[in-house]
C-alpha cells in the first residue's frame, strides 16, 4: 500500500483545492522555501491518518481552517489517495480514497465520497496497520532524535511493537 495523492483544500496555508503531484511507491521528497507549507503538508497526512482517534475541540478543528486576508474559510479537507492493490484495506477496490472534511461545527470522514463514521474509520485505519498505540508509521523529526538516544533494550521493544511481533503482555 502506498499514498498515490493527497488533495488539500482550505487547510492551513493551503486555500484553494490542490492535488499534490502523484507519489512515487519507493521515496518521495518534499522541498521548499521556508514557510511554503512543507510541515503543513505533513501536518495533513497526520489530520487524516493519526488524529482519527482523537476528539477534536471546534477552537482546534478552526486553527486548522486556512484564513487569508479575510474571514477563514468554512470548511477544509484533505484527502488521502491509496494504492489498495495489495489490499490491506479491506475493500475490494485498488484505489481508495479518505477524505476528512472539518469546519468548526463538522468532523466527517468519506470513503470514496461516500459518509463513514468514527468508528467505521478507526476499524478501516487498524486493519491497515495504523494505531493509536502505534504512531510510528510516521516519524517526526524530534522522534528520530529520541530514538537514537534509547536504551538498545528499549529501541528493540520500540521496534518490535511497530513490527507487530510484540507478543501481548496478558496475566494468568
Ligand atoms: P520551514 O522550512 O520553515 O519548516 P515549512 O515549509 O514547513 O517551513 P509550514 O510550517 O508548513 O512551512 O508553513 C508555515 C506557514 O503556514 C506560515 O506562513 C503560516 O502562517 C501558515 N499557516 C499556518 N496555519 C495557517 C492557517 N490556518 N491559515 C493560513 N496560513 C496558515
Ligand atoms: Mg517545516
Amino acid at each position: 500500500m502506498h499514498i498515490k495523492q493527497i488533495e488539500l483544500s482550505g487547510f492551513k496555508s493551503y486555500k484553494d483545492a490542490a492535488p499534490s503531484e502523484p507519489f512515487s511507491p519507493r521515496i518521495n521528497v518534499v522541498v521548499g522555501a521556508n514557510g511554503s507549507g512543507k510541515s503543513n503538508f505533513f501536518h495533513a497526512i497526520r489530520f487524516v491518518l493519526n488524529d482519527a482517534f482523537v476528539n477534536m475541540r471546534a477552537d482546534e478543528r478552526q486553527q486548522l481552517l486556512h484564513e487569508g486576508a479575510g474571514a477563514a474559510v468554512p470548511q477544509a479537507y484533505v484527502e488521502i489517495v491509496f494504492d489498495n492493490s495489495d489490499g490491506r484495506f479491506p475493500v475490494d477496490r485498488e484505489e481508495v480514497r479518505l477524505r476528512r472534511t472539518i469546519g468548526r461545527n463538522k468532523d466527517e470522514y468519506h470513503l470514496d465520497r461516500k459518509h463513514i463514521n468514527k468508528s467505521e474509520v478507526t476499524n478501516l485505519l487498524e486493519s491497515a496497520g495504523f494505531s493509536r498505540s502505534n504512531p510510528y508509521y510516521i516519524v517526526q523529526q524530534g522522534k528520530i532524535m529520541s530514538m537514537s538516544a534509547m536504551k538498545d533494550n528499549d529501541r528493540l521493544e520500540l521496534l518490535k511493537e511497530i513490527g507487530g511481533t510484540k507478543a501481548g503482555a496478558r496475566g494468568p
